[in-house]
């Protein structure tokens, strides 16, 4: 088949990129957040996605993916990457990767999985551990547009030392006017919490969320059990599947 040019943006979209280390920051223990200059960066959108490709002096190469976790800024994006135990990608940017380094990067990738700024309608953000990053972004972009669109944010973490972005999560659920945000805690809760800790369930879905025949759009991110689980339990209270939009990171994790 004869191949055809790809129009100008596209093929921009899908090559590969050298990416360096500009800054870092830890959010917990063991997730870092990496600040990226992309010379040629062409922009994304809150929601997307990056593929990140490693490749050692012996030419062995291999790649993952990673959300983009601010909304688009010039040349320098934002990933958040949790370290996996043993995981080949995951330990490198965390523990070794350091400021000044190359990496690959190509993207943004995925086009189902965003939020417009331009929307109004009401969204509901479900995350289950590093399934927060694309669901900041989305935060971060409604701040940035001073949208009025009414956002639910319900983060579902182990432990208060597992939550990233906290300081800011804290200051936009007060200055965020229309955000609510809700920590739900599986393993321990901070003292004084109201709720035992424990999975997250379809009361907590229902309490912290939208009725369904608000018709929010609903965003759900994290491990792929989490995400089948909050998708299913969301169905099961009258959302249309349609409107709900998932992005799984893989195992659970244990
Ligand atoms: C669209 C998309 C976006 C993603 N965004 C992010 C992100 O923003 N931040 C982030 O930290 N990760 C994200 N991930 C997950 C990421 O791509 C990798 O899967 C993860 O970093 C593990 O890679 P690794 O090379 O360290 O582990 P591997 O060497 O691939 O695996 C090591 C072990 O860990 C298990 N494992 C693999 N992936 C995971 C996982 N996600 N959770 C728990 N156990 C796992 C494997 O089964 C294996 O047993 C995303 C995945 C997708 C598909």
């Amino acid at each position: 088949m004869a191949r055809t040019a790809l129009p100008g943006r596209l093929s921009a979209r899908i090559e590969w990129r050298v990416a360096t280390l500009a800054e870092f920051r830890n959010e917990t223990a063991t997730a870092r957040t990496l600040l990226l200059d992309v010379p040629g960066w062409p922009g994304h959108l809150a929601g997307q996605h990056v593929d990140v490709r490693l490749t050692d002096a012996d030419g062995y190469s291999t790649q993952r993916s990673y959300s983009l976790g601010a909304p688009a800024d010039g040349e320098r994006v934002e990933l958040t990457v949790q370290k996996v135990p043993g995981g080949e990608v995951s330990e490198y940017l965390t523990d070794v990767y350091s400021i000044g380094d190359p990496i690959e990067l190509r993207g943004p990738v995925g086009g189902w999985f965003v939020w417009h700024p331009s929307r109004t309608a009401p969204v509901l953000l479900v995350a289950g551990g590093s399934g927060i990053v694309p669901l900041m972004a989305m935060v971060r972009a409604r701040r940035q547009a001073r949208s009025r669109a009414p956002f639910r944010l319900i983060y579902s973490v182990r432990s208060p030392a597992d939550q990233y972005f906290s300081s800011e999560l804290r200051r936009s659920a007060v200055d965020d006017s229309g955000l609510d945000v809700t920590t739900v805690y599986t393993r321990s809760a901070p003292p004084g919490a109201t709720r035992e800790p424990g999975r997250i369930g379809g009361a907590d879905l229902e309490r912290y969320g939208w009725p369904p025949q608000f018709e929010p759009t609903c965003f759900v991110c994290g491990p792929t059990g989490f995400v089948e689980k909050v998708a299913n339990t969301l169905v099961g209270l009258g959302h249309d599947p349609r409107r709900i939009r998932t992005e799984r990171f893989g195992p659970t994790g244990g």
